[in-house]
Order: structure tokens, then sequence, then C-alpha cells
């Protein structure tokens, strides 16, 4: 027979329960990396209700900002970490091919091999102190992260 436990939420108003691994001791196995840490919990102990809840808690959890972001997915008005210090993106624009990377796999149809290219390119980035630089796609900066850019709890934990 199941033990029913008492929920309780975590901190975003998310539904947790005692951890499945370490049944809410926080603890699990030695290791010589995390000592003995659960894996399951990150040693709170606690865990997010199985189901319909753990879904939503990680939907939430992928929409947490990014404390990075690389030049192709900047837009106008992003605060961008620069010389040490916070300055505007202005535009971003995709310029020219810089080069390719090649993925090979084998057709099992025809027995060939098929070689597919992706190109890559580069960004003119013009940024609010005047930086006018071409940048290699993958650049990445640190960001400058706002309130509003965090994902509302609320609209995750409704219904649960
Ligand atoms: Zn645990």
């Amino acid at each position: 027979m199941a033990t029913l436990q008492e929920t309780r939420i975590n901190s975003h108003g998310f539904p947790v329960i005692d951890c499945y691994r370490c049944k809410g001791s926080g603890t699990y196995s030695f290791n010589q990396v995390d000592g003995n840490k659960c894996y399951g919990c990150n040693g709170s102990g606690l865990a997010v209700r199985r189901g319909k809840a753990a879904k939503a808690w990680k939907e939430f959890l992928e929409a947490q900002p990014s404390k990075h972001i690389t030049v192709q997915h900047m837009t106008p008005g992003d605060v961008i970490a620069w010389d040490k210090r916070w300055v505007t993106v202005v535009s971003v624009e995709q310029g020219n091919i810089s080069g390719h990377s090649e993925t090979s796999y084998r057709d099992r149809s025809t027995d060939q091999t098929i070689t597919e290219r992706t190109p890559h390119y580069n960004y003119r980035l013009i940024l609010s102190d005047g930086t006018d630089r071409t940048l290699g796609e993958g650049s990445q900066y640190r960001r400058k992260i706002t309130a509003t850019m965090y994902p509302d709890p609320a609209d995750y934990t409704a219904g649960l």
C-alpha cells in the first residue's frame, strides 16, 4: 500500500514531497566528488511531485533567462558585458558566411555516405558605446538579466 505524503510547496509555489531517491534525508551513497549529497534533490530532501507538476517544473526551469547570450541570438535593447562595462545592443545583422561544419552519416537504403554542410555566419554588432564589430557565430557574452526576463511561476503552477 502506498503511503500518502503531505504535499508542501517550494519557494516558487510548486508542490513538493520527500525526494524519491533519498526519502527526504538529502543524502545518498557517498562519492568522491559530491560526498553523500543526493542527486535526486541536490541535498534539499525535496522533489517536485511527479507527473503534471514535474513537467511544469521542467518547463519553468527551461524558461529561466540564461546568463550568457550568443551574438546570433542578440536583439536590439539587450544589455551585454563589453570591455567590463554594460552596453546596449543597437543592432545585430547577419553577414557573410564564415565557414561550414560538416556531418556525415550512412544512408541505409542507398548505402551511400551523405555529408551535410551547415553554414556559419559572421554578425555585425553595433553597440551603444559606438562599437562596430564583426563577430563569428557562437561568440558568447554575459548579459544583464532584468526582473522582466524571469518567467512568472504562477503561469506554470496554475491547476497543479
Ligand atoms: Zn534526494
